[in-house]
């Protein structure tokens, strides 16, 4: 039995479209989980394949190659990622956030130039906010844009950025007045084949999130020509960061919920299977009462995820209810998946239990796309 019922959002035509995303999942991604983990990152090709059956920038309009579809199509795609155990493919950065920046932000010009290769995989997508020594803090990244000509001279480094091995469009935060804060601040879009003085580092080496290639990037007088910078004006970048950060808040929260309900699940079955003291481990009070407690955080979890989905599904989703969603669902992904993982007692531990990678991907959801406390702050400005 589900633990939680039909999302309010769902309608027939986005049920047969569930069935592409979960034949799309159970066959190129599930199977190669633990091989991607190996090698810190997916294999190159599942871009184009994503790109080839339609699945890559579902929510961007056809007339730039997109899906012409809605977040409900990414959200659906995200649970079926979940549900195939997957927490290697950054897709999430690809088509819900960078094509999302050029679709919304860029210029006709930029949408008609960039969109298409996104959607088919011809050019795999990432953000480049986070600094060695500025996460939270934006306003104050240290990477500058300066401009000279018709090109702007990008110095600087980045870090923890998803997609960043394989991308080959990035789009950077950087400082085009360095002397302004907020204001100072540009997106400027760099196209990464013959960028000279662009260098990738390390492929990190994380807890969780095995097959994500979070990547240092390194930026040493890159000539990026002014027709890159996002929307054709400077100074925007905070504006345009302010505008879609509810969508990928509101996407850790959609991959919270799937992962919450999918470690619940995997939880039932395993205590009705596993046995002591001649028992059901499912039998024993303590475990019927923590996954009663689990099964009501996931529902109650779903429900104001669906209420938020709803809401941005009409543009209303603000910044304070993106926050409250991402901290809310992202907090309870970690209280349910440390729970699940005592059920198994030490089979939790082991790698080769999905329950172990469930624990290890949820530790981060409280950290990236903005940390909690920050969420807190946000909100607390509404009050
Ligand atoms: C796996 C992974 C993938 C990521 N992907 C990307 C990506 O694709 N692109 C990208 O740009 N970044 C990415 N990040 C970076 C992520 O967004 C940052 O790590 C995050 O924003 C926090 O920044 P920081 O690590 O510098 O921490 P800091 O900002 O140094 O924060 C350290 C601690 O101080 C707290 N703190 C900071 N300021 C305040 C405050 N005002 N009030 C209260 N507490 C505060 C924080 O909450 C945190 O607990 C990724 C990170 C990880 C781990």
């Amino acid at each position: 039995m589900p633990i939680t019922q039909r999302s309010s959002w769902l309608d027939p035509d986005l049920d047969s479209f569930r069935e592409l995303a979960r034949s799309f999942c159970q066959k190129e991604l599930a199977p190669n989980i633990e091989r991607w983990g190996e090698q810190k990152q997916v294999d190159r090709e599942l871009w184009n394949k994503a790109g080839e059956v339609g699945l890559l920038c579902l929510s961007i309009p056809e007339e730039y190659g997109g899906g012409g579809g809605t977040f409900a199509h990414e959200a659906i795609l995200l649970e079926e990622q979940a549900k195939a155990g997957d927490d290697s493919w950054g897709n999430s950065v690809h088509s819900g956030i960078v094509a999302h920046y050029i679709g919304s932000c860029g210029t006709e010009d930029q949408k008609k130039r960039w969109l298409p290769k996104l959607a088919s995989g011809e050019l795999v997508g990432a953000i480049a906010m986070t600094e060695p020594g500025t996460g939270s803090d934006l306003q104050n990244v240290r990477t500058k844009a300066i401009r000279d000509g018709d090109h702007y001279v990008l110095n600087g480094a980045k870090t923890f950025i998803t997609n960043g091995a394989q991308a080959g469009l990035i789009v950077v935060v950087a400082k085009t007045d360095p002397g302004e804060a907020a204001k100072g601040v540009s997106l400027l879009v760099l196209e990464t084949e013959g960028a000279e003085g662009f260098r990738r580092g390390r492929v990190l080496d994380k807890i969780g999130l095995k097959g994500q290639d979070t990547s240092e990037l390194f930026f040493d007088d890159v000539r990026v020509p002014v027709e890159n910078l996002l929307g054709g004006q400077e100074g925007l970048g905070f504006v345009h960061l302010m505008q879609q950060l509810p969508q990928e808040r509101l996407i850790i929260a959609v991959g919270a919920v799937a992962a919450m309900e999918s470690a619940v699940e995997q939880t039932i079955q395993y205590t009705k299977e596993r046995t002591a003291f001649g028992r059901e481990i499912f039998k024993f009070q303590n475990t019927r009462f923590k996954l009663a407690e689990a099964a009501t955080e996931v529902a109650v979890s779903k429900a104001f995820l669906d209420q938020s989905i709803e809401r941005h599904l009409k543009a209303e989703l603000d910044v304070t209810g993106a926050a409250m969603v991402k901290w809310w669902t992202t907090d309870r992904l970690s209280r349910v998946a440390d729970e699940c993982l005592q059920l198994f007692g030490g089979y939790g531990y082991m790698n080769e239990y999905p329950i172990s990678r469930a624990w290890t991907s949820a530790r981060v959801q409280r950290i990236f796309g903005g940390t909690n406390e920050i969420m807190k702050e946000i909100i607390s400005r509404s009050l």
